[in-house]
């Protein structure tokens, strides 16, 4: 597929942004995504031009609308799992394309295992051809069931190959391996970004990742499923502090080729975010118990003190206020979706 003469057309003539840095031509896979449209959202604040790719597999149009009409914008749906040719210059390419919610990316393991590998391949190719520097969006999960406490990025990782979480977490480590090898053979600056839970304001109801599960269900009153006793545990990084974490990886001018973790460090037990997101919504859901789905990592905490001193990157959002500004997201939908409903039926 040939994108983008408007890309082209709505780029020429601009070198410098309004802060008198660098204007970056830059590509954004999964754009349309939770995390990828807050990226697209900093990248355009930041005075870049921001060519967003996506097949709105989980990503959402609502996600990007307000920006649509934005000069420095263009949004294209595509598939990385097809090759692509740009003819604009290209400096960034963020590869974000990949459903990252197990229920989501266990849909068609097939195309996630593709998107995760020959999607890398498409966007190192075309890194290599424009010369632009390429950030991968890897994480938590290529160190699977992890036998270690907190996993450190030297850690190899307890993986099943065989498993419903496979087709994502081999497919990431195969990207980490494609990544490695073309910066090796082609010199491709490229930067992966071992990312650990991250949740916040526009996630999808429909997601099906543990804290919009739950914010979803509190605010409606509905049962809150967890998942085996819930005494499995995450580390939850608020997406503000995320995205701000990977753009600074990717300005930074030391080339950095060996995977860096992103996360919040505080461990909590999924009973235990249950539990806080029924007070915080003063819901009165009941806690109903399913069965852990297999292979399900029992506990997961990052080592970040890579970020921390390459980047001195710290996420500075406690769980709660992170809780609360996502609550008042998924708050304000259902009010929308609400009145929506009330108007259609004085329609009828
Ligand atoms: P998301 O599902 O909201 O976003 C993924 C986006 O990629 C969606 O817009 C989707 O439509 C798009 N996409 C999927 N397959 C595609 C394909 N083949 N071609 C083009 N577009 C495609 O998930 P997210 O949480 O925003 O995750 C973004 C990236 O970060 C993913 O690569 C994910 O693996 C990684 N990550 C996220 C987390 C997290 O907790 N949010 C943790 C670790 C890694
Ligand atoms: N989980 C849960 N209820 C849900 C969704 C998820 O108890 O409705 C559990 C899930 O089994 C896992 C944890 O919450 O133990 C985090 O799940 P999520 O899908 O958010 O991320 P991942 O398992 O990929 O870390």
């Amino acid at each position: 597929m040939n994108i983008s003469s408007d890309f082209e057309q709505a780029h020429l003539g601009f070198s410098v942004n309004r802060y008198g840095q660098q204007r970056m031509n830059t590509l954004v896979t999964g754009g349309a995504g939770f995390l990828g449209s807050h990226l697209c959202r900093q990248l355009l604040q930041s005075g870049h031009k921001v060519l967003c790719i996506d097949n709105l597999m989980t990503g959402r149009m609502e996600n990007i609308h307000d920006l649509i009409g934005n000069n420095n914008f263009l949004f294209q749906q595509h598939d990385i799992v097809d090759p692509i040719e740009i003819t604009q210059s290209l400096d960034r390419i963020y590869n974000l394309a990949c459903p990252a919610s197990p229920p989501q990316y266990q849909k068609d393991p097939i195309h996630t295992f593709k998107t995760c590998v020959l999607g890398a391949m498409n966007m190192l190719e075309l890194a290599r051809r424009k010369g632009a520097r390429i950030l991968q969006a890897s994480t938590s999960e290529v160190y699977g069931d992890p036998q270690v406490m907190p996993q450190a990025e030297g850690y190899f990782g307890n993986v099943n190959t065989c498993g419903p979480r496979a087709c994502y977490d081999e497919g990431k480590r195969s990207a980490e391996t494609l990544f490695h090898d073309y910066h090796h053979a082609h010199d491709v600056d490229i930067r992966i970004a071992r990312i650990f839970n991250t949740y916040g304001p526009s996630m999808s109801p429909e997601d099906g990742r543990v804290i919009s599960n739950f914010v979803v269900q509190a605010l409606s009153g509905q049962d809150i499923t967890v998942m085996g006793d819930g005494s499995q545990t995450r580390s939850f990084c608020y997406r503000d502090d995320l995205v701000r974490g990977l753009m600074s990886f990717m300005e930074h001018p030391q080339k950095i080729a060996e995977p860096v973790n992103f996360g919040r460090p505080d461990e909590y037990t999924v009973l235990m975010i249950a539990e806080k997101i029924i007070d915080l919504t003063e819901s009165k859901s009941r806690i109903v118990f399913k069965p852990l789905p297999v292979d399900d990592p029992k506990r997961r905490r990052p080592d970040i003190s890579k970020a921390q001193s390459l980047l001195s990157w710290t996420p500075v959002t406690s769980l709660e206020d992170g809780l609360a500004a996502t609550i008042a997201h998924f708050s304000a939908l259902a009010a929308e979706q609400a009145e929506q409903v009330n108007s259609d039926a004085c329609v009828v």
